[in-house]
Parts: C-alpha cells; structure tokens; sequence
C-alpha cells in the first residue's frame, strides 16, 4: 500500500472512531460486527446463559409460588441488546483466534460470574489505570485486544493502534450515540456536562470524546448534591476556585468554570437513574435561567437524556412492580459496581426490603451477603427470610445472565426443601413478612 493511501486509511480511521459513526472495517486490525461465529457460539451461549427456572417463571406469566414463597419476576431484566452482543463477541473472539494471546482492556461487563467465564476461556482481563501505556504494557503486536461495551477513552485506542494488535471493539451503539451528542455540544462551543461517575469507564470514554474539538471541555456530576455545586458557582454564590476543590478529578484539564460554564450541553452516562438524570438537567437549567435570563437560556443550554432504552425498561420495570406493591422483599442481582445494577437497588431500598446481591452464592440459606448502595463492601444478614408465606420480587442488572437470576431462585427455593420444578401457577400469598421490616438503605446516599 502507498504511503499516501495508508495515510488516508488511517486518517478516515481516527476521524471515524473519533465521532462514534464509524460504520465499517477499515483495516484487518479492527474488528466491530463479529466474525460471522454466531451459529457456533450461540449454542454455547444458550447453555452457559440461560436458565429453565427463569423460562419457567416466564411461562407463568412472571409469576409463579411453591411451598408459600411467591416469585414475581420484573418484566424487563438482566442482559441488554448491548451485553448480549458484546459477550457473543468475545465468545467469536476466542475461536477465531484460538492460538493468540487475547485480552480484555477492562471487565467486559460488571457481571463476575461473566468476568470468570471469561478468564477461564484464557482471555485475560487488563487492570485498571488511567494511563494507557500502563494499561496495555502486556500487550503486544499480533496480540488480541476486546474492547468492552462501555467503550474505551480516545487516547486508550490510539495508543492500542499505534501497538498494530488486533482490535474487537464491541462498545454498545447506544454509548456511540452519546459520544455523537458529545461532539455536537463540542463543535459548537458547549462544555459537556455528565451526569454520571467520573471515574466510570463510560464515562472515561464519553468525557474524552469532548477533548478531540478545540477548546473542548467536560465536567462530571455524580448527583443532584454535586450539581447544586455547580448551581451555586453558575449564580454567584461560590467562587471558581472552591468549585474546582470538589471537582479537581471530575474535568477536563485546565477547567475554568469562568470560562467554562458559560455555555453547558448535559448528557449522562446510559446507566444511571433516569428521575435523577431528569433533576440533574432541570436543577442546572433553572440555575442557567437564573443567571441568563430566558433570552440567554436558550443559546447556553442543551439537554438530552442520554439513557439508553435497555437500562430504562428496566427501571420502569422495577417501578411498576414497586407501584403493583405486595412484596416482602425484593432481590436485586448484579455486580456491585455495576452503575445500572445500583440503580436498579436504590429505587427499590427506600420502598421495600432489598438485598442486593451479586451472585447466587450470596444466599447462604437462612443467611444472605449484600451489598448497601453508598456503602463499602458486604453485609450480612439472617434470618432474612421470614417463615410462611412470603412474597419476593426479583430483578437483575443489565449485565446478569438469566442462569445467575435462575440459580438465585433455585437457592432460595433450596432453604424449603424445594425445587424449581415445584413452581407452579401463582396462588394469593398475602404480603405477611413484618419480621423483616427494615429497608436496607443507606438513605442519605440517595437524593
Ligand atoms: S446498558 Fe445500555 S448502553 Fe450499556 S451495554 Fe446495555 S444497552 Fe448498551
């Protein structure tokens, strides 16, 4: 190939990826669509992911009881179009290179059981850092690297690039279209403001799409706290240098919220609560109001919600069953730092009892661990399951395989001497477990 056209290649490469709209191959190095596996994989796939508890539960309408404990499944959980797609990838990735080293530049999901699979397939998963050349030191030319399905920062994929492995991107197309907002706030002047957790890898990824316009800027918000922050800098109230206190790790280098906060374009990362992502908008819009006037307003403020729909069905999945009410408990299943898995966990906390968990072996008969958003680590509770009747919702994170929600049900079962195979047509179990009356919640954590 001509240096010339090699340039080209390369340019039309980097001008692609850095948009989020590349749409086809542009060198046998980069992969995004598979390797045309699925009818190999699938059956794999199908075995190691699915579950005939949870397909019996569905049978039955979602809900289904044996021996006085009543299940009742959320309507929208666990694995998303974006998972599913990613984890088929890597399952193709390991056949199609059977004798090469490949990698993982992060957990491909917040998901262990899914993470382990993996490992156990001799895929290895690269540990964290925010410096490229410490992330990807192990790699080498010829090596394959699967770039999760929250994406990859943009100076993470040059410098893989520039390393001449072999890219499987699987990053989810509903992240491509925030990182197409993102540079549409950026062309135009606006300082991209994410809700979401800053040292996310989504997050990582989206704020650095900003920084490929000139004079591109971001700042990440966590929470309606964090943005009354940023309120109070936008009307007056504090000053630029004590808003950069709180948010030193949280921008784009050289931040000036004088400069900087002039002109805003909200987006979030797809995972987090939507009601908090929709205060987080109306909570600097009033702000901007205030300090602008109508007139201004609409020259200096964008906004789209950026959620993405897998993690939405699932939250106003949970939301119906919350309002359908009748529970005694509710199951949460997910990696514990898994964003929409704790979404997920703090709309239920504060209405019903909630053990959050993040894998079947959490429920350790009349024992479970648990996870409190908010807080560190794992609790351990007993007796957490009443005697008698007893009602429990069940719901899982986007990135939870139904074999993990079908075991969780299995183990539960397991404490009464039954089986899955006992589940039968709902009958009225009325809601009866008062002796498990305190919603585990760390409530000062949720806005
Ligand atoms: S949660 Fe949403 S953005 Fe993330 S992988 Fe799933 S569909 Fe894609």
């Amino acid at each position: 190939m001509s240096k010339v056209s090699a340039d080209m290649r390369e340019s039309k490469f980097w001008a692609n990826l850095q948009t989020g709209l590349y749409l086809g191959d542009v060198g046998q190095t980069y992969f995004q669509k598979g390797f045309g596996l699925k009818s190999e994989v699938g059956p794999v796939l199908a075995r190691t992911y699915q579950s005939t508890t949870v397909e019996r539960l569905k049978t039955f309408g979602y809900e289904a009881s044996a021996g006085g404990i009543h299940f009742k499944l959320a309507r929208e959980f666990g694995f998303c179009y974006g998972v599913d797609r990613a984890v088929d990838y890597a399952y193709q990735t390991r056949r199609q290179f059977p004798d090469r080293r490949v990698f993982l530049s992060g957990e491909i999901i917040h998901n262990p059981d899914v993470n382990q699979r993996l490992r156990d397939m001799g895929i290895q998963i690269l540990s964290e850092s925010k410096d490229p050349v410490e992330r990807f030191e192990e790699v080498t030319a010829g090596d394959v690297v699967i770039l999760p399905a929250f994406g990859v920062s943009v100076p993470e994929l040059k410098h893989l690039s520039s390393k001449q492995c072999v890219m499987v991107d699987t990053t989810c197309g509903s992240v491509l279209n925030v990182w197409k907002k993102v540079h549409y706030y950026a062309k135009d002047g606006y300082t991209v403001i994410i809700h979401g957790k800053h040292y996310h890898e989504e997050t990582r990824a989206t704020a650095s799409q900003a920084l490929t316009h000139d004079g591109g800027h971001y700042l990440c918000v966590r929470d309606v706290a964090e943005t009354e922050l940023v309120c109070n800098f936008i009307r007056g109230n504090i000053s630029g240098a004590e808003l950069m206190t709180h948010f030193a790790d949280a921008a784009s280098p050289n931040f000036d919220p004088d400069l900087h906060l002039q002109k805003i374009g909200l987006a979030n990362q797809t995972t987090m609560l939507m009601s908090e992502t929709l205060k987080v908008q109306e909570t600097l819009r009033k702000a901007m109001l205030d300090r602008h006037g109508a007139d201004g307003l609409e020259s200096r403020f964008r906004a789209f919600d950026t959620i993405c729909s897998a993690t939405q069905e699932r939250q106003d999945a949970v939301l119906d069953m919350l309002k359908d009410g009748g529970l005694d408990v509710m199951i949460v299943i997910g990696g514990y730092n898994s964003s929409n898995t704790q979404a997920l966990a703090r709309m239920c906390a504060p209405r019903v009892t909630t053990y959050y968990i993040d894998s079947p072996g959490c429920v350790e008969g009349a024992t479970i661990r648990h996870h409190i958003v908010g807080t560190a680590g794992e609790q351990t509770t007993d007796g957490w399951l009443a005697d008698g009747p007893v009602r429990i919702g069940v719901t899982a994170g986007a990135s939870t395989p139904d074999s993990v929600v079908g075991e969780t049900i299995e183990r539960i079962l397991a404490m009464r001497g039954l089986t899955a195979a006992e589940l039968t047509q709902p009958v009225q179990i009325a809601q009866g477990s008062s002796t498990v009356a305190t919603a585990l919640v760390d409530k000062t954590s949720y806005a």
